[in-house]
């Protein structure tokens, strides 16, 4: 999956860029409108990250030019505080859907997950068994009534769904569950991982452990 990031600030493009690599996603970026407008000219992308206050050409015309050339990438647009003009302006031009600065890294992951997914044919659920996940809001139900689980549980969890069957390594989990303010250890994992056993364990659902790979979601007495 490849995004492009267009952000003129250098603090918070770094910052966006390194959240959007931590989450798996290749990422081309670049810091004026100009720059933006050729490289969705020439590049294919799975999703544009556009700020619109940019130098040399604005993010709204980068947006209008794209959208006047058939240019269906998704695009999440990236707009000031209160600005509300802009926002819909946005829109408009052909936006899918925007974040106001300033906004929680989750946040734009989570946007950026589901423009993605909607773009991709719009998978918002994964289940297995009793288990069930919405992608969208990000929330988990078991046998239909919600399971409370932290932001990072669920990530381990949507992992774990994901390839059901086989063997989820170690590093791939703390890849999801990592935030741009650092590594997670794999001790940390661990510790999710505990966590979660405890919850699923009265719905005979079990995170096995593999030893020297990884973990793989089962039911119990599957083994
Ligand atoms: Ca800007």
């Amino acid at each position: 999956m490849r995004v492009l990031l267009v952000e003129d600030d250098d603090a918070l493009r770094d910052t966006l860029l390194q959240a959007l690599r931590q989450a798996g996603y290749g990422v081309d970026h670049v810091a004026d409108g100009r720059a933006a407008d050729s490289a969705l000219a020439t590049g294919t992308y799975d999703l544009a990250v556009l700020d619109l206050g940019l130098p040399r050409l604005d993010g709204i015309e980068v947006l209008r030019r794209a959208r006047a050339r058939q240019d269906r990438t998704p695009v999440l647009v990236l707009s000031a505080r209160d600005g509300i003009d802009e926002r819909v302006l946005g829109l408009r031009a052909g936006a899918d859907d925007y974040l106001t600065k300033p906004f929680a890294l989750r946040e734009l992951e989570a946007r950026v997950d589901a423009l993605i997914r909607r773009a991709a044919g719009g998978l918002t659920r994964l289940s297995y068994g009793p288990l069930e996940l919405d992608l969208t809001n990000r929330a988990v139900t078991i046998e239909g009534k919600p399971l409370d689980l932290t932001v990072r549980e669920i990530a381990i969890l949507e992992a774990l769904i994901k390839r059901v069957g086989k063997v989820v390594v170690k590093t791939r989990l703390a890849q999801q569950i990592g935030d741009w303010a650092g590594e997670v250890g794999t001790n940390t994992i661990e510790v999710y991982i505990h966590r979660l056993r405890k919850k699923l364990k009265p719905y005979d659902l079990s995170v096995r452990t593999i030893h020297g790979l990884g973990y793989m979601l089962e039911t119990c007495g599957e083994n």
